[in-house]
């Protein structure tokens, strides 16, 4: 789908996948106007398909858009380009239980502008592709380090968004992270260097004792579709959506991190300034083994959802 800056999106055409044209003066190119979106669709035993409450991806995207000065798909149009995407793709669904159909939405800045401005048109589209687990240990504990000197997003800045340029800022400390032997890498604000923000691509959330506690969002960290479902599924747990300090992290019972590709992922151990934080002695907390069976048995058609966030297509 395409549209001009300041006019709605007209409704969209299946084409194949394949490289697209770009004016190398593309808004997107030049001046990072590009937002994405990540949504999982599951083949359940009887060959139907779960999509997991695309709406929330289509209302961040419209959030994510306003601070980013572009137009955006209606929810209507995102869903029903989603939908269409994914059955014309049926065939690529993995069987029940086998994995997932990865679905990436994707709005640019595709005008040419050449001084800083807004570009003038907009593209939209979606393209979809077959994974299996996020991280190499599959659902075995993640192993994370915290980040001191860089940072991911600053106070009033593009956090809080899903924009193309918070990607490119995460990759100088994940690629160090992982040549370390390491799954990914833990943010910390950048103004006291003390409270926890998110991993490169997953929200954080620490278990002490009953207490279950995610950092609060301010702006700086993406508000996970993943991380308001556990937070619904966790409310009668003694949940607490505030400031979590690295302190508190360090001292927790338990740790895991939450989002469309990694779903629920324990965390085993925390390096904090060269020193190696073990949680459940390296092995898969309680907590976050409950939360990963309510979450996936959900997503994937195994239990009623009386929640109402699938979306079932055939
Ligand atoms: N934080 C960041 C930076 C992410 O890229 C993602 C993945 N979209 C998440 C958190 C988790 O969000 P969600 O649960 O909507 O996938």
């Amino acid at each position: 789908m395409k549209c001009s800056q300041g006019e709605g999106f007209s409704n969209g055409e299946l084409q194949r996948f394949g490289n697209i044209e770009l004016s190398p003066s593309a808004g997107v190119l030049n001046y990072g106007q590009g937002l994405f979106e990540g949504l999982k669709a599951y083949r359940k035993e009887d060959g139907n398909i779960l999509l997991f409450r695309p709406e929330e991806n289509a209302l961040r995207m419209r959030l994510g858009a306003e601070r980013m000065c572009m137009p955006s798909p209606t929810v209507e149009q995102f869903v029903d380009a989603v939908k269409a995407t994914v059955l014309a793709n049926k065939r690529w669904i993995p069987p029940a239980g086998k994995g997932s159909l990865y679905i990436r939405p994707l709005l640019m800045g595709s005008g040419a502008v050449l001084g800083l401005a807004p570009a003038p048109e907009y593209t939209f589209l979606i393209y979809v592709s077959p994974v299996g687990n996020y991280f190499k240990e599959g659902v075995a504990p993640i192993h994370l380090i915290i980040e001191h000197d860089l940072h991911r997003a600053t106070p009033g800045g593009t956090g809080g968004v899903k924009t193309i340029g918070n990607y490119a800022a995460v990759l100088k400390a994940q690629s160090a992270a992982k040549e370390q032997g390491y799954s990914d890498v833990l943010y910390l604000d950048c103004v006291h260097k003390k409270y926890l923000e998110e991993v490169s691509s997953c929200n954080i959330f620490v278990v002490k004792g009953k207490v279950i506690s995610t950092p609060e969002i301010k702006g700086t960290i993406l508000p996970g579709i993943t991380r308001k479902s556990i937070i619904d599924v966790a409310r009668s747990q003694g949940f607490q959506e505030r400031l979590v300090t690295v302190d508190e992290l360090l001292d927790a019972d338990e740790v895991f991190c939450t989002g469309t590709a990694v779903v629920v992922s324990p965390v085993g151990s925390i390096t904090y300034r060269g020193e190696r934080v073990l949680y459940n002695k390296g092995g898969v907390g309680a907590v976050s083994q409950q939360l990963y069976s309510v979450l996936t048995r959900l997503q994937m058609g195994l239990v009623k959802d009386n929640m109402n966030w699938t979306v079932e297509l055939s």
